[in-house]
């Protein structure tokens, strides 16, 4: 369910074109009305959520999911989230000395007229 994305650079929303992620910031961004939740894989939970993403972290919390379910990448977790919602995991390697790996997932709410239109240009790019 989450796509990979390998990036040092923003990470645009696909919706509107907003920074939803700023390797300098973070997550302290003017979040876009498409951003559902930030999630850092180090820090293991939500970062950070919208209004709109709060019934969806209580379901997550009141299916007392043990702390390493609480994935983005997890079926389950997916299976909580409204329909709509794509989970995009953004690694970034290299920001220390050696070999590091981060790995950031942001939630966006994809609108259904808008998800139709994703679909149909991935169709187009694989011919
Ligand atoms: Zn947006």
């Amino acid at each position: 369910m989450a796509l990979e994305v390998d990036s040092e650079e923003p990470f645009f929303c696909p919706v509107c074109g907003s920074v939803m992620v700023d390797p300098e910031v973070g997550f302290e961004v003017d979040r876009c009305e498409h951003f559902l939740f930030g999630y850092v894989d180090m820090a293991g939970e939500l970062e950070v959520f919208s209004p709109d993403f709060a019934p969806v972290a209580r379901r997550l919390e009141a299916a007392e999911l043990d702390e390493e379910y609480l994935v983005p990448w997890d079926e389950q977790f997916a299976q909580l989230c409204e329909p709509g919602t794509k989970i995009f995991g953004l690694t970034s390697r290299g920001m220390a000395c050696g070999p590091v790996s981060i790995t950031v997932c942001v939630g966006v709410a994809i609108p259904a007229a808008y998800a139709a239109r994703l679909e149909l240009q991935e169709v187009n790019a694989h011919g």
